[in-house]
């Protein structure tokens, strides 16, 4: 039974639990007995904790032989990458940092979740404070792909999208910066959505690049991904930056027999660098679009190239910013060995944070330093402007714009870890939507020949997430990628 519970899709076990076919404790039960098997292996999972996990999972039970079920989620486990905090579980951003760190409270994200019902499962990895795209700058562990092992899942979200490819949770959350869901979910055959900016709270994300970051979900159909994200979408008082917009029903709207939308193909996407197997496949993709009656249009994106220059420089500059909290004095890591107040905040940061962080601290800084500021900071927000009027323009054509999500299929491990600049072109697709503000969602669109999996980015309007699901929905339902899992055997 377990082994059939695990890569069902939330739709189908909702249906099961509502039915008494199975119970909570038996599917949460299922994924224990899955982490257990696979994690050794895969390495998703910074921690988890088996007892709290039952326990919510005995209360979802409960709540359902009372008749007061909350939902479609209620009962199913959802992993959380460990940027986010859960009351009373670690919270490590697997850094060194905050190795020893306990979420004193719960983010927006959890408190919603757990309103409907979800079993909050799981610390899961990432690259250090979501800094990266392979999940190899983890001071904790490297994360494998369940596609094949010896290569990354993607990042900076990697456990996030591992977890739930290999079964180890039905969905998941992780948050995108410049691509670090699209990417990993591409990586790993799963669909992973970022969301138009402002949608979900980050109120209990620890802070990357404040005007970039958002928290979005994982998961193995488009309709899950649906439900997963009305659950944690609307105006949050305790984020500044959440806006007030309707949240309409995701789920409702997926399935428009007959609809046809105008879908844009950028030229600046299918440039120099992308590997002609996700060339063919997304245009395979296309094509799919164009025979169910969709008009394609080709939209031009001029300021591409500058995206990730840009995105260099105003992510550093806020990460410089956001991680200056991190003093050994208030919380964190605090060095042993420190002489004086002085020495202690240098040395508990070059004890606490890895390579990646320091590298981007540094950068940050030196391009807010004055003398310097107008010549990269301010004029990199002036291309951001320039890459959001570009999104824009494009937008009075098309309904959304069609991409590749990654320019290459998962990598070996440790083939670009020693090089910074060939990881940071990992995310140029996916980068532009972060400095837009956009919404993104990435789909599973087939297989290189070596049996890796693919991903087509699809990019909305602004708050256009119900078009942009739909949109993915109609792909989707007629391409049965997602019903294909890893072996997850060997290795
Ligand atoms: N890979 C990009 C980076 O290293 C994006 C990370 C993210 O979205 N958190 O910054």
């Amino acid at each position: 039974m377990s082994a059939e519970l695990i890569f069902k899709p939330i739709t189908e076990l909702a249906s099961l639990l509502a039915e008494g076919k199975v119970s909570s404790v038996e599917l949460m039960r299922a994924h224990v007995a899955r982490t257990r098997a696979v994690d050794p292996r895969l390495q998703a999972f910074n921690s988890f904790d088996e007892a709290d996990a039952l326990s919510q999972a005995a209360a979802s039970d409960g709540r359902r032989a009372a008749g007061a079920s909350r939902g479609p989620l209620d009962g199913i486990p959802v992993g959380m990458k460990d940027v986010i905090s859960v009351a009373g579980q670690p919270l490590t951003a697997s850094s060194r940092m905050l190795a020893n760190y306990v979420s004193p409270y719960d983010a927006t994200v959890t408190r919603r979740l757990r309103e409907a019902g979800a079993i909050i499962w799981g610390r899961l990895n990432l690259d250090e404070f979501a800094m990266g795209s392979s999940t190899e700058n983890s001071a904790t562990r490297t994360t494998g792909n369940p596609w094949d092992l010896t290569r990354v899942p993607g990042g900076s979200s990697g456990g996030s999208a591992a977890a739930v490819a290999a079964g180890e949770a039905a969905a998941a959350l992780g948050s995108d910066t410049g691509g670090s869901i699209r990417q990993p979910a591409a990586l790993c055959g799963v669909v992973g959505l970022k969301p138009t900016y402002g949608l979900v709270s980050r109120y209990g994300l620890i802070a990357f690049a404040s005007s970039l970051d958002q928290i979005g979900p994982f998961a193995r159909s488009v309709e899950d991904t649906a439900i997963t994200l009305g659950a944690i979408a609307g105006h949050d008082p305790l984020d500044s930056t959440s806006l007030r917009n309707p949240i309409p029903d995701y789920r409702a709207g997926l399935d428009r027999p007959g609809a046809t939308w105008k879908l844009g193909i950028a030229r600046e996407y299918f440039a120099e660098g992308l590997d002609p197997e996700v060339a063919a496949a997304v245009e395979r993709a296309v094509d799919h679009y164009r025979s169910i009656g969709c008009e394609i249009r080709e939209v031009s994106l001029p300021h591409t190239k500058y995206a990730v220059g840009a995105y260099y420089i105003i992510a550093t500059a806020e990460c410089s910013s956001n991680l200056s909290r991190y003093d050994g004095v208030r919380y964190g890591h605090r060095s042993a060995e420190a002489a004086d107040a002085v020495d202690l905040y240098f040395k508990s940061r070059a004890e606490g944070f890895g390579a990646e962080v320091k590298r981007r601290i540094i950068l940050g800084t030196y391009v807010l330093s004055s003398g310097y500021y107008d010549a990269y900071y301010l004029r990199a927000q002036k291309v951001r402007t320039l890459i959001r009027r570009d999104f824009l323009n494009a937008f009075r054509e098309v309904d959304a714009i069609l991409t590749p999500t990654s320019p290459t299929a998962a990598f070996r491990k440790g083939e670009r870890a020693a090089d910074p600049l060939a990881m940071y072109l990992s995310d140029i697709y996916t980068i532009g939507v972060n400095l837009a503000g956009l919404p993104g969602i990435s789909v599973p669109c087939g297989f290189t020949r070596g049996r890796l999996p693919i991903g087509l980015q699809i990019i909305g309007k602004p708050f256009g997430e119900a078009d942009m699901l739909a949109i993915a929905r109609a792909y989707e339902r007629d391409h049965a990628w997602s019903a294909q899992h890893p072996e997850m055997n060997g290795a």
